[in-house]
């Protein structure tokens, strides 16, 4: 047998869309089989709804947790306890999924994008003060990759200006941001639970809060608005049925429970891919800000096309040869790009909430976001989960610095 070279081997790398590169188990499979045992599906009645709250309200070291259908529901929820009136703003960014832009729409507010850092692709507070107005009415911080946003500079901006901040944590579970975790120093945090976040169970999230009032307002909104163990219940406002069913719950207190060794797992890998990628000129691995710790739910390169050919585009062609296969680009444009906002597609004809603001807050031109673009320009987003080995990393790391070596200028 003639000796293959480690790096000519192609290695399947494990996968968060499939078992490979997931953690269900004995644990996820007992609780699914005593809710169907049960009988009781709904959480309106079973146990693992409440549990599960509870259990994740513990974890991060919150007052009230509440589960729900997606991320996106979390940020609907969350946008609805702050209850703007149509025309209001809210600040978020300009790098995020559709999921944490339209519940602004359905709430009648006006999305008013942030620029990013292009170090890190997340807002600052220099980024969102920029963009503050007389209408601001809630700004939201998206933790991208599992990267804290500086949130003791973002919060000290609100504080001053009197301003909810909610925060997007679908990408971000247990970061530390000084003493606290991600998503749990603003007034609100939102979590999703869709197939490739930390924790899955396929299509779910989470809202969680420190506020008695925003509490109640977020549990009423997730049930119809219907007041469950009140003395005169009623639906006391405009609201939806986000609750999930008890086998999400079920899957999801299985996720919860290994949470922790899955976040470390992440870290570990991460910690080795940074060091074996050291001294590749033009290829940088990920900034974390002062006092805080990355969670890795995507492991991000960013390239520098001055030095390497074709920038992220060129290495990531080369790097799906290997199997490996990045993200160049990221969401390639900036969510404001979409047809959705370009031609502001909302309901009927109307461009509602967009024919009640101030023009100048709507004028989505990609030449006012020069940093956004550099961001995209330059990114490479690796894939990355809990169930890599020494052995996946390195065969990242080889592959990465032959690619960029076979493209330096
Ligand atoms: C995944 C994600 C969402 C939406 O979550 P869904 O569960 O897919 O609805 C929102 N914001 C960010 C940053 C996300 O990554």
């Amino acid at each position: 047998m003639t000796p293959v070279a480690k790096t000519e081997r192609l290695m399947m790398l494990p996968s968060d869309q499939d078992m490979s590169g997931r953690t269900f188990g004995p644990e996820e499979r007992k609780y699914v089989e005593e809710v169907l045992a049960s009988g009781t599906l709904t959480t309106t009645k079973g146990k693992f709804g409440r549990l599960l709250e509870q259990k994740f309200a513990e974890k991060l070291g919150v007052k009230y947790a509440y589960a729900c259908t997606s991320g996106s529901a979390a940020i609907h929820i969350a946008v609805a306890a702050v209850n703007p009136n149509p025309g209001d703003e809210i600040v978020t960014t300009s790098i995020t999924d559709m999921g944490a832009l339209t519940p602004l729409m359905y709430r009648g507010a006006v999305p008013v994008f942030a620029e990013v850092d292009p170090k890190t692709l997340n807002v600052t507070a220099k980024t969102i003060e920029a963009v503050l107005s007389e209408r601001t009415k809630a700004i939201i911080v998206t933790h991208l990759f599992g990267n804290p946003c500086e949130m003791d500079e973002i919060m000290a901006l609100a504080k001053e200006r009197n301003i909810p901040v909610i925060e997007d944590s679908a990408q971000t579970f247990m970061a530390k941001c000084g003493d606290k975790f991600a998503g749990t120093i603003g007034d609100i945090g939102c979590f999703s639970f869709q197939q490739g976040k930390h924790m899955t169970t396929g299509e779910g999230g989470m809202v969680v809060t420190n506020d008695d009032a925003i509490a109640r307002h977020m549990f009423l909104y997730i049930n119809k608005a219907w007041g469950y163990g009140d003395a005169n219940p009623d639906h006391y406002f405009m609201a939806l049925n986000y609750r999930v069913s008890e086998l999400q719950a079920a899957v999801a207190l299985g996720q919860l429970e290994k949470l922790e060794e899955c976040v470390a797992n992440r870290q570990r890998t991460a910690a080795m891919l940074a060091e074996l990628l050291k001294g590749i000129d033009g290829v940088e691995t990920p900034m974390i800000a002062n006092g805080s710790t990355h969670v890795y739910w995507k492991y991000c390169l960013t390239v520098d096309d001055t030095k390497i050919d074709g920038g992220s585009v060129g290495m990531a062609n080369l790097l799906k040869e290997k199997n490996i296969f990045s993200a160049p680009r990221y969401i390639v444009k900036p969510a404001f790009m979409c047809q959705v906002f370009q031609e502001k597609n909302t309901l009927g004809d109307s461009h509602f909430p967009f024919n009640l603001a101030r023009p100048e807050a709507v004028d989505y031109s990609m030449d006012k976001y020069p940093a956004t673009a550099k961001a995209l320009h330059d990114v490479l987003v690796l894939p990355w989960n809990e169930k890599y080995t020494e052995e996946h990393v390195r065969y990242i790391a080889d592959n990465v610095r032959i690619v960029a070596s076979k493209l330096r200028k």
